[in-house]
């Protein structure tokens, strides 16, 4: 028989004795973190900017935001800022306690963050996530961890709450690397798309005729069917709110940065990657890109000439 509302009453005990410590409470931490203080966890957030988030309750500083909590869950800009808060709290934690980075950082650092927090005795699993601002609000999120067995199940329960998959990925590290390499086939493939479409448009195709075929051609994508970058076409995209992101063009700039640094370190041959950084780079600081939906290089395609 389904245990129906007693399933859920025990979840929630379990939940209410779980002590979390949240650092880094952005545009991504502070709902995520929101979402863990609903379901039941006593939730004790920092920032260095944000002083205060709705049902949290708040400490001075990412050292007392740790100490004695069950599980760590960090939310924070990069890996070295990681490595900072990392050497700020391991040392705050009790043997058996678990830090789970949600950031998206470099594949080494978040190593490094995994090395040392077994030198602690302390579990680690990086857990880098997708589905943005709006994943993390309404808590679908998809998370891909690195990690022991061990860990990961022990933060399933969390996973459940702010997202609604999570992806064992492999050992330490293996969460960031498989973000990075979607990242990457995400940036290529919406330059691909929007130039597409762009030379579409001077060869006098219509767009949605554009959309019809390649929708259901060979030249189908993630870019082109769920987040058609060209306004009035497709499914609704932020090309339909004038690009305000979504996901900002910096951020897949970060991102593409992010898996260069790491074909680099070990000597991965990985061009369009590389091209796609170079013209995200372009956009974002020189062609008014900031700000923007990463999609936003459809418009820029079509400013342009060929040079
Ligand atoms: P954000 O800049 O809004 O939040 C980062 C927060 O960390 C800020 O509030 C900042 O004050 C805080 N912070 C910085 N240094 C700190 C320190 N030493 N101690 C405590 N707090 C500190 O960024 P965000 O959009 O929330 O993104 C967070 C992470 O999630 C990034 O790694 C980003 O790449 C990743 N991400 C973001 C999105 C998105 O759509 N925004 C999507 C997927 C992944």
């Amino acid at each position: 028989m389904p245990l129906g509302k007693h399933r859920l009453q025990l979840e929630e005990d379990n939940m209410a004795q779980l002590k979390i410590g949240f650092i880094g409470l952005g545009n991504m931490g502070a709902p995520m973190a929101a979402n863990l203080a609903k379901a039941g966890c006593h939730v004790t957030g920092f920032d260095t900017v944000v002083s205060q988030v709705d049902q949290l309750t708040m400490a001075r500083s990412a050292a007392a935001a740790a100490d004695g909590a069950d599980i760590v869950v960090t939310m924070l800009p990069n890996g070295g800022i990681l490595r900072r808060v990392a050497d700020e709290v391991l040392p705050k934690m009790r043997p058996g306690a678990l830090l789970l980075d949600c950031s998206t950082v470099d594949v080494d650092s978040a190593r490094a963050v995994a090395d040392q927090a077994a030198g602690h005795e302390v579990m680690a699993v990086d857990a880098p996530v997708s589905g943005g601002i709006g994943g993390a609000a309404a808590g679908t999120l998809t998370f891909m961890a690195g990690g022991s067995e061990e860990a990961f199940a022990k933060v399933q329960p969390l996973f459940e709450i702010m997202g609604q998959k999570a992806v064992h990925c492999g050992g330490p590290g293996a969460g960031q690397a498989a973000k990075i390499c979607n990242n990457m086939i995400l940036g290529a493939t919406m330059i691909a798309t929007c130039e597409a479409f762009a030379l579409a448009d001077k060869l006098g195709l219509d767009r949605q005729k554009m959309f019809d075929v390649v929708s259901t051609s060979s030249g189908y994508s993630w870019s082109m069917n769920a987040y058609c970058p060209a306004p009035g076409v497709g499914p609704q995209s932020p090309a339909d709110n004038g690009y305000k992101p979504g996901f900002a063009a910096e951020l897949m700039l970060k991102d593409l940065g992010l898996s260069q640094q790491a074909a680099e370190a070990v000597g991965a041959d990985t061009p369009m990657g590389a091209r796609a950084l170079e013209l995200y780079r372009k956009f974002v600081e020189e062609e008014g890109g900031m700000g923007q939906d990463f999609s936003a290089m459809l418009p820029r395609f079509e400013a342009k000439t060929r040079d």
